[in-house]
């Protein structure tokens, strides 16, 4: 077989793909077999500063073009995407390490993303307010909000920066991009392809770096009017203290733990195998993965077997296979964390009922794993496990079922199965989460918001709504 091609790396700053010169450089290393696929080229705070004044001098510019060519260049860098996804999707696996067939559809919608809010930039209107003065013109306006810096994570490389990237452009607004250092590739060829595409220079910058170090200097600039970050909580509260610091606005999408109430009316097929591709697509680095499952007493052994043999069915392997359907973890740390998840929840008295360990190898790979009987102690009833552990427990009426799920702090996704048209619609409305999914676990269009309620996030991206936080409100009296 050929070996898959990666592309050379850059940072991408006022039109300039600079390599890495006499930067510092981080390696990019294919997780499914540890080789090195590139050195990432680290900005320096110089860097920096000249992203800020491109993001900052573009925009002036950017905010005046009509958005009807706005939509033309986002449009034309959506079709350039589709017409090199094969590459991107290459690309994407060899440093995120999910199936081939994943990465193509990922790229394709994050097309779709920039198709859809070149739609949505043609829609920004504003409103005329009658005065209660006679011979005053009264106009609200929607202004985009200025430059934007945003931080993307490496488990969605191409969809994460495509929410941000699509509505803030669409808006007007200039940004600063820095995605995750561990899959630059992807994004790298997102901006390729706006850049193909006609993007004015200095609109979009892509920046890698020491992640606390670049946001700390992005956000801390007078530059930059909004932040938009996808990570993890801890990371999450620290940014937004930072964004509030400057009065600046921050979006916020930070994980959750999904529940998914498995009624005894449902279907069980559905639900269990459907819930088993769900939970183990990605090898479980998803943010709106189902991570419990809540099942009804009584179709509670039925619906493990069922789950159970899924999950076993499952191929885990290099996603250049196409085989596969399971790949690595992204890193050795996530590795260690699956193994002492499962070993404390084994020793508070969890059935460990297949998996539970890394498979032997190059590559970071760890066995599909089913838990059940998980006492509410153990730490993977309160962590995001972001990986490839599924608990299964058993409640016995609807409000037991709805106290599990709404027990942690996290909101972002909740799933039920149920044929009862009255309990799909208790549960949907008291479900704590901004995403739900009712006999499907498909929760995500570009045409929906995608955010969570409670510690899972500020605000939500896609949709008709994905665009607000990118534009803010002006009005004009004029006598
Ligand atoms: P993390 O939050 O440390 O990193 C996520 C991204 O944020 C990375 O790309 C990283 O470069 C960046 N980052 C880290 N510190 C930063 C800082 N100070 N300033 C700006 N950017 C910073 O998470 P991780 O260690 O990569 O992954 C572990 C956990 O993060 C997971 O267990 C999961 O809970 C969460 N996570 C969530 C999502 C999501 O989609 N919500 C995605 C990735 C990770």
């Amino acid at each position: 077989m050929q070996p898959a091609s990666y592309d050379p790396l850059y940072l991408f700053i006022d039109g300039c793909w600079l390599d890495a010169g006499l930067r510092d450089t981080a390696a990019v290393v294919n997780p499914a077999t540890h080789a090195v696929l590139g050195r990432l080229p680290l900005a320096n705070l110089s860097d920096l500063d000249r992203a800020l004044r491109a993001a900052g001098q573009s925009f002036t510019l950017w905010r005046r073009t009509a958005p009807a060519e706005r939509a033309r260049i986002l449009k034309a860098g959506a079709e350039l995407m589709r017409e090199r996804s094969e590459h991107i999707a290459t690309l994407m696996t060899l440093e995120e390490g999910k199936p081939l067939a994943e990465s193509r559809d990922e790229v394709l919608r994050a097309a779709d993303y920039f198709e859809w809010f070149a739609e949505e930039a043609r829609r920004i209107d504003g409103r005329v307010v009658p005065a209660n003065r006679p011979g005053v013109l009264q106009l609200v306006k929607r202004e985009p909000i200025g430059p934007v810096a945003a931080f993307t994570p490496w488990n969605f490389p191409a969809i994460t920066p495509a929410r941000k990237l699509s509505a803030a452009l669409a808006a007007g607004c200039s940004v600063i991009i820095k995605p995750g250092e561990e899959s630059p590739a992807t994004a790298l060829a997102l901006a390729r392809a706006l850049d193909d595409a006609g993007l004015p220079k200095g609109v979009l910058q892509v920046v890698f770096g020491r992640p606390d170090e670049v946001s700390a200097h992005l956000i801390a600039s007078p530059v930059i009017r909004k932040v938009a970050f996808t990570g993890s909580m801890p990371v999450g509260r620290l940014l937004a203290g930072r964004a509030a610091a400057g009065v600046k606005p921050i979006t916020l999408e930070l994980g959750g733990h999904g529940p998914v109430l498995v009624f005894e009316d449902a279907d069980l097929e559905a639900a269990a195998v459907g819930g088993a591709a769900n939970r183990f697509r990605g090898t479980g680095q998803i943010c709106i993965s189902s991570t419990r499952f809540l099942v009804q007493r009584k179709v509670y052994q039925q619906f493990t077997e069922r789950f159970v043999a899924a999950t076993r069915a499952l191929v885990v392997g290099d996603g250049l296979d196409a085989a596969t359907q399971v790949g690595p973890l992204a890193n050795a740390r996530q590795l260690d964390k699956m193994t002492s998840l499962v070993e404390d929840a084994v020793r508070q008295g969890a059935r460990l009922l297949t998996g539970g360990h890394r498979i032997d190898g190059p590559g970071y790979f760890f066995a599909p794993t089913v838990l059940a009987d998980v006492p509410l102690s153990a730490r993977i009833m309160h962590e995001e496990p972001f990986g490839p552990i599924a608990v299964l427990l058993a409640f016995d009426d609807l409000e037991d079922a709805l106290e599990e799920a709404n027990r942690l702090p996290y909101g972002l996704s909740a799933y039920a199965f149920t044929t009862d048209a009255r309990t799909a619609i208790d549960v949907a409305d008291r479900l704590e989460a901004g995403m739900i999914g009712v006999n499907q676990y498909r929760i995500v269009a570009t045409e929906l918001p995608f955010g969570g309620i409670k510690e899972s996030g500020i605000g939500s991206e896609g949709g008709a709504e994905g665009i607000h936080h990118y534009l803010v409100n002006k009005f004009v009296s004029q006598a």
